[in-house]
């Protein structure tokens, strides 16, 4: 048995970036969902000794204000409705942002099972926004560097129940 996480949360919170830490090489796109599905990224993830399935969804950062909204909506319930459990990214520099929170209220009304991830987090850098996080409602948040690689073994422990 293993799992499917989907990375989740607006443009520049460093999706991608933990994407690629968890996947390293290997990537696919998924394209059976014309104008959706191909926004979302999947790979075979690794975390020290635990592997699953972790979908980006990705492709949103070209698009117009206008569009953003139902755009970003539709990529994460599709992305939500794939994962059995989500990563939901703040930049934990910028602290909570109006768009952060129209993320939480998605993954709210979807009854998604979300870990709240406070990135950009490495060394004292995203204190003030990890306190901010808990306005979100969504639990405690957990401190990461997606870059740096901190906070790994947070999203390990959180995680390996699932696997
Ligand atoms: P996405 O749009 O959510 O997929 O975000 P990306 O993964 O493309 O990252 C957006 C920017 O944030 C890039 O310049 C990354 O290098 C940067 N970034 C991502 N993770 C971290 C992190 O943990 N710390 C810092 N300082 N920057 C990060
Ligand atoms: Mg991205």
């Amino acid at each position: 048995m293993t799992f499917t996480l989907a990375i989740v949360g607006r443009p520049n919170v460093g999706k991608s970036t933990l994407f690629n830490r968890l996947v390293g090489r290997k990537l696919a796109l998924v394209d059976d969902q014309p104008g959706v599905t191909r926004d979302l990224r999947e790979g075979d993830a690794k975390l020290f000794d635990m592997r699953f399935t972790v979908i980006d969804t990705a492709g949103l950062e070209e698009v117009t204000d206008d569009s953003l909204q139902g755009r970003m909506r539709r990529l994460t319930e599709r992305a939500v409705d794939m994962a059995d459990i989500c990563l939901f990214l703040i930049d934990g520099r910028m602290g909570v942002t109006p768009t952060d929170e129209v993320f939480a209220d998605i993954l709210r009304r979807r009854g998604a099972k979300v870990i709240l991830g406070v990135n950009k987090a490495e060394g004292k850098a995203g204190d003030g926004g990890a306190i901010e996080a808990w306005s979100l409602g969504l639990g405690e948040p957990v401190r990461m560097s997606a870059e740096h690689g901190e906070g790994m073994d947070d999203l390990y422990h959180i995680l390996r129940p699932l696997a």
